[in-house]
């Protein structure tokens, strides 16, 4: 039995007369851009992460690119974050000329390992970007620490953490600004692409609303250049509807996880993911394994059917991209090893009993 990694069209069939009712509404009432229903779920996203404000744009990618320039960062300044983590988190970075400055992860949560995050501290640091990977937070606490003694600013990538929780509070709630994304893909998905930024000040909240309507503030006065990056009211129609489920489906996806975990303990060279003593809501948007013999089993996989991704196969340092950093491989020793070993397998809420029993079996075989 073929089992994909990800599955949207369940979502759609469950919810279908709501989802196509919000929408056929937005068709009717025309108010495409920045409509009613945008302003009610940035209301809803902010009340979710704790904090006053929530800002929609046009993706996770645009959220961090636009906190990061509401933090203040340009042309030269340096931006500590991951070297583990999707592109965007270091390529938003660069975008604005600021130089990504890669710090190494923790070889258990693949999160940036804080304890190393006030080395890499300069006279440019200005921000640091710490992303909450696969949907478990990263250590907060000692990197608020480091900010504060600083005065640095913090964005917390929370692209795959919506609703996850450090020490019982909200990821995106922490730093200054959180950045959320609804690529399809993530817990809380569009149909296409948006994001939202999350923040607790008025004054971080209009500087974001002013840079995602081109810098206008008031309308047509321009004392910055700004983005044209909304989150679209269709988007947001649908996301009102899945939004009350989410937690539900991050329960779901944590049922999912604990049952592989029992099913894979004491498999040999096979780890299963580490949850911290801090992560008190692991959101699981991915199911992450790591073994030395991964393409081995991804061949496996692959014969089998059974849908599997490499999140990420290239750390920061190794970039094409990034190689007039001057970053060697030596210096990012965990990093390195998590791109040649780590491997996601299905893990959304509609996942079958029986799909999950397949996958079990397929993997156990494959490792013994
Ligand atoms: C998905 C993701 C983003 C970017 O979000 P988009 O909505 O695809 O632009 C940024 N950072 C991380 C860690 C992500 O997983």
């Amino acid at each position: 039995m073929a089992v994909p990694l990800l599955d949207l069209t369940r979502q759609y069939a469950y919810l279908k007369p709501e989802m196509d009712r919000a929408v056929l509404k937005v068709l009717t009432h025309n108010k495409f851009i920045l409509g009613p229903e945008v302003t009610r779920l940035e209301e809803e996203i902010a009340g979710l992460s704790g904090v006053g404000f929530g800002i929609g744009v046009a993706s996770g990618t645009d959220a961090l690119l636009i906190a990061l320039r509401a933090a203040g960062v340009g042309p030269g300044d340096e931006v500590i974050t991951t070297d583990f983590s999707f592109f965007s988190t270091a390529g938003v970075v660069s975008r604005l000329g600021a130089i990504p400055v890669f710090v190494d992860i923790d070889p258990d949560s693949y999160n940036v390992d804080a304890t190393r995050i006030e080395l890499a501290v300069t006279k440019r640091t200005k921000a640091i970007m710490p992303v909450h990977l696969f949907g478990q937070v990263a250590d907060m606490d000692p990197i608020m620490e480091v900010a504060t003694k600083h005065n640095l600013k913090v964005i917390e990538d929370a692209a795959q953490a919506i609703g996850a929780e450090y020490k019982g509070q909200p990821a995106g709630s922490m730093g200054d600004f959180g950045c959320f994304s609804f690529y399809p893909s993530k817990n809380l998905g569009a149909s296409g692409d948006g994001g939202v930024i999350v923040t607790k000040t008025e004054e971080n909240n209009k500087l974001c609303r002013s840079l995602r309507a081109h810098g206008e503030n008031p309308k047509y006065y321009h004392r910055v250049v700004g983005y044209n990056s909304r989150l679209d009211t269709l988007q947001a129609a649908i996301l009102l509807v899945k939004l009350p489920y989410l937690r539900e489906w991050s329960k779901k996806r944590q049922e999912h996880a604990s049952r592989y975990d029992q099913a894979f303990a004491g498999l040999p060279y096979l780890k299963t993911p580490v949850v911290k003593e801090y992560s008190t809501f692991h959101i699981y948007n991915q199911y992450t394994l790591a073994s030395p013999n991964r393409d081995e089993i991804l061949s496996g996989l692959k014969k089998a059917e059974i849908g599997h991704c490499v999140y990420y196969p290239v750390a920061f340092h190794a970039q094409e991209c990034f190689a007039s950093l001057g970053y060697k491989a030596d210096d990012f020793p965990i990093s390195s090893k998590a791109s040649r070993e780590v491997f996601s397998i299905p893990i959304y809420p509609e996942l079958t009993e029986q799909e999950q029993d397949e996958v079990i079996e397929t993997i156990k075989h494959l490792v013994s």
